[in-house]
């Protein structure tokens, strides 16, 4: 759906993207992921032909960028750098626009399809005050709104939970995952690791403009094939244990071992007592750091 070789954007003397190769495939919920001035947004914008790389090349659902964008850009729903919306008119009347100078639609279904897209972002169809008395998560909405307008194929997004409460931010979660699961691929950036943990299935990770990692978040955060235990008497079950123990801490030991239940059934059996016990797994919080400089 997305895929980038060598794409370098430079302003004066800052690398803002600096040689990355993106590939985002079809069916993916794509994060991209990285600090604010990290290039996602310069990335997003070379994406869709709103700035010019300074090198490399860009293919968009199989077509160059921005060379085809007359061909592209109607196939792809996008909300970048904040939703933008004429301030004295409603949400729906801002809909309307939109459709009307699409390629494609005819003023046909017009009403259910802005009454439809509305109702699925979660704002009321019937409300008709103008988008000036909106607040920021409801402006985020129609943003998205705008963006499925046309039922895209691939949904470029920048950061679409900014702005919205934690209520707000799940509902656009959850219709984000409908979406996917209706065959959407959606292509986002955030830098907020949890919900990205939550919702995609690939990511990129930019570190000052470089890719430092991208790859399937379900490799990712594989089973590590331990087990971690916490005990009073970690001496003791040390010794059960042998050879399979990897660490010792103050009540925590580290296993080698796949099965949790496995290893509570021999300490619980040999009389020791287990606080907690579980599979050690990563987070994409320790991905992120162990990839990036931070780490
Ligand atoms: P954020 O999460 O804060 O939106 P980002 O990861 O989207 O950050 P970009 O906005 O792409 O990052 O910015 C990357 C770098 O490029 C920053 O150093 C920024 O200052 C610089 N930059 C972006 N646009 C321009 C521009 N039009 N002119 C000059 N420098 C720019």
């Amino acid at each position: 759906m997305i895929r980038t070789h060598a794409l370098t954007k430079r302003f004066g003397s800052v690398t803002a993207v600096d040689n990355i190769d993106l590939d985002v495939r079809e069916g993916d919920v794509y994060g991209f992921l990285g600090a604010n001035g990290s290039g996602k947004t310069t990335t997003l914008r070379m994406l869709l032909g709103l700035v010019l790389a300074t090198s490399g090349d860009a293919e968009v659902l199989g077509h160059p960028m921005p060379a085809s964008a007359a061909t592209v850009l109607p196939e792809i729903g996008a909300l970048v750098e904040g939703p933008g919306a004429y301030p004295y008119l409603s949400g729906r009347t801002n809909l309307a626009t939109i459709d009307a100078v699409g390629p494609s639609h005819s003023g046909d279904g017009r009403k259910r399809r802005i009454d439809d897209t509305l109702d699925q972002v979660g704002l009321d169809p019937s409300d008709h005050r103008p988008v000036r008395t909106y607040s920021l998560g409801m402006r985020q909405r129609l943003g998205l709104a705008a963006a499925l307008l046309r039922r895209p194929r691939l949904l470029v997004l920048d950061e679409p939970t900014n702005g919205l409460d934690p209520q707000g931010i799940r509902e656009i979660r959850e219709l984000l995952l409908a979406l996917h699961a209706g065959g959407t691929t959606v292509f986002l950036s955030s830098h907020l690791l949890a919900e990205v943990e939550q919702m995609c299935t690939r990511i990129g990770v930019l570190e000052r403009g470089r890719l430092v990692l991208q790859d399937e978040l379900a490799t990712l955060l594989a089973p590590t094939g331990r087990v971690v235990v916490n005990t009073q008497q970690t001496e003791w079950a040390a010794e059960l244990l042998g050879r399979r123990v990897e660490s010792i801490s103050d009540g925590r030991i580290v296993v080698i071992a796949d099965d949790a239940s496995a290893v509570n059934t021999e300490l619980v059996d040999a009389g020791i007592p287990v606080s907690q016990i579980g599979p050690l797994r990563h987070d994409l919080e320790d991905v992120v750091l162990h990839a990036t400089e931070d780490g």
